[in-house]
């Protein structure tokens, strides 16, 4: 299946000119270098490599397949508030598909929001409910409206294709459980992808500032995984309290209280996804692992979905404040950059001037207003004036975004 990219429609007609080193950079779209293809796998179970688990899957497997997700994507990809994406592939070349979903003809959006599923193939239950958030969300429901006329969702529903064929409980075809390693600087290729697409997302103008982390646990109950002030800090641990019981509220009885399950007690453990968030971006992203019902009780998906997504927009809509002075961190610091003119005509040239050069620029990317990436370009400079041939654009705001390391910045402009 080809993914739809929306930076791709641009591609052949984009050329960045550095002036001063009057050199032609040809772009480059990070998807057109992956090699790999997706080969089909008949494999369902290969006791020689099965985990040291007691639990054996059924026939069918765990339920929900890769085949499953495929399905699904032939209609999810009819509905215009959904582009599916490919952020990266499985050790065997499966593609791990997101869904990107906003309203792309509302305004402005605040922030984005972050689920992914199914790290664990034997906990089914996590994809019934990110599924029925799907669902949901482009169901046409005023507040499900409400959620993509101010929000950007990314949704990964299958974070582990190898593992849920494989038939394995909870590790990926390299026998590894994938809810760790966001530590390391070669970890498995699934997190390597997870984490590359959330830090692309952070270094955009609109950053991630809530992240579902889903599972399911045999405890039978719907639950997070709280994380003790002694491995965040007291105003995180109090912005977590109020997330919860602000999900508690759309499904009274439906999930257990903040201190159902304490983690983190004894200091931060360095290898999950929710460490990742909170050693790089502190309190600015809520990220939390959800537990759902894994037993045969198991069930309401869609009211816990529901409840979830009501939860995660009021703690957005309560913490407005602190987020936007987030997002304006960058706009007083003098590594920034100017564009000129602005606005710009589209098809036209427009230069980018960095203000306190040198800075190693490795990539540039153009995001339209409703923060969907329009494209990548991948170059080394350290020149700091850029001229840039700008495609074809429709009159509005776009957001520029320029990265080295331990550089990002964007900056607005308008095209006329
Ligand atoms: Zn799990």
């Amino acid at each position: 299946m080809k993914p739809l990219d929306l930076s791709l429609k641009f591609f052949p007609y984009f050329i960045v000119l550095v002036v001063f080193n009057l050199q032609f950079i040809q772009a480059q779209q990070s998807d057109i270098n992956h090699k790999g293809k997706y080969i089909e796998q008949n494999i369902k179970y290969d006791p020689e490599i099965a985990e040291d688990f007691s639990i054996m899957p059924s026939a069918t497997g765990w339920g929900y397949s890769f085949d499953s997700l495929l399905n699904d994507i032939q209609l999810w990809k009819l509905n215009t508030k959904i582009v599916i994406d490919t952020i990266g592939y499985s050790v065997q070349n499966r593609p791990l598909y997101e869904l990107v979903i906003t309203n792309k003809t509302s305004g402005p959006k605040t922030c984005r929001i972050a689920i992914h599923a199914r790290t664990h193939p034997i906990e089914v239950q996590s994809t019934y409910v990110t599924k029925e958030m799907i669902k949901y969300l482009i169901s046409g429901n005023i507040k499900a409206n409400e959620l993509l006329d101010k929000y950007i969702f990314s949704i990964v529903p299958l974070y582990n294709p190898d593992g849920v064929e494989l038939g394995y409980s909870n590790h990926n075809a390299n026998n590894i459980d994938i809810e760790g390693g966001w530590d390391l600087t070669e970890p498995e290729p699934e997190v390597k992808a997870l984490r590359k697409l959330y830090k692309s997302y952070m270094d955009s103008p609109l950053p991630i500032r809530a992240a579902l982390n889903m599972h399911s646990s045999v405890a039978c109950e719907r639950y997070f995984v709280y994380h003790h002030s002694n491995g965040t800090s007291l105003k995180y641990s109090e912005l977590e309290k109020q997330f919860i019981a602000g999900v508690q509220e759309f499904f009274p009885g439906g999930f257990q209280n903040w201190d159902y399950y304490v983690s983190w007690t004894t200091g931060t453990p360095t290898v999950y996804p929710e460490s990742w968030f909170w050693f790089n971006y502190n309190d600015s992203v809520i990220a939390l692992t959800y537990e759902d019902m894994n037993c045969t009780s198991a069930g309401k998906y869609d009211s816990t979905a529901i409840a979830l997504l009501g939860g995660i927009k009021d703690y957005l809509d309560a913490n407005q404040t602190s987020i936007r002075y987030y997002q304006n961190n960058n706009s007083n610091n003098d590594q920034s950059f100017d564009i000129f003119p602005n606005p710009v005509r589209s098809s036209s040239l427009m230069n980018i001037k960095i203000k306190n050069p040198p800075i190693r620029i490795d990539h540039i990317e153009l995001f339209n207003l409703s923060g969907l990436k329009i494209l990548t370009l991948n170059y080394q400079s350290k020149a700091n004036l850029i001229q840039i041939a700008l495609p074809k654009l429709n009159p509005g705001v776009y957001y520029l975004t320029l990265m080295g390391s331990g550089y990002s910045r964007h900056e607005k402009f308008i095209v006329e």
